[in-house]
């Protein structure tokens, strides 16, 4: 018997769970992506700057810095929201809501809990999901940029 840790943890940095309080979070973000990551504010369609974005890259969580989505898996849905038919497998949580009294299913980074968006089952092939996602909750990095190094 070893106690190895989970072979994952060495290498995927999602294993690793940040966990700071409000006023931490508070004094890192802007106001707006505060009220999205913390607060589950969704921000006004069509407002995100990442709605335009076709170059290549990723984008972290706003909060914490983990990769979510890589721009492969971007696509036009025409909500005004960036969206996506696919996460970084492993870096996302969901959690059931209501909305007008209908069910539907918040996700948030895993590492730090910051609220992202929610998913819904009218996307593109080959996933058919739609992460329709608050741009304020997201950094973009394009291809060939160092990524900034997770918060901790
Ligand atoms: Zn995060």
């Amino acid at each position: 018997m070893t106690d190895a840790p989970h072979p994952d943890a060495a290498t995927d940095p999602a294993a690793v769970p940040v966990e700071k309080s409000r006023e931490e979070w508070r004094s890192l973000l802007e106001p707006a992506a505060y009220g999205v990551l913390f607060e589950e504010n969704t921000e006004r369609a069509h407002t995100s700057p990442l709605n335009q974005e076709k170059r290549g890259g990723t984008y972290l969580c706003a909060a914490c810095h983990l990769p979510l989505f890589t721009s492969r898996t971007k696509y036009d849905s025409g909500t005004g929201w960036p969206s996506f038919f696919q996460a970084i497998p492993g870096r996302l949580g969901t959690k059931k809501d209501f909305h007008l009294f209908l069910p539907r299913t918040e996700y948030h980074c895993i590492r730090c809990g910051g609220h992202q968006g929610h998913v819904f089952k009218d996307g593109p092939r080959p996933t058919g999901k739609r992460y329709c996602n608050n741009g304020l909750a997201l950094v973009f990095v394009p291809e060939g940029e160092e990524l900034p190094p997770l918060r901790t």
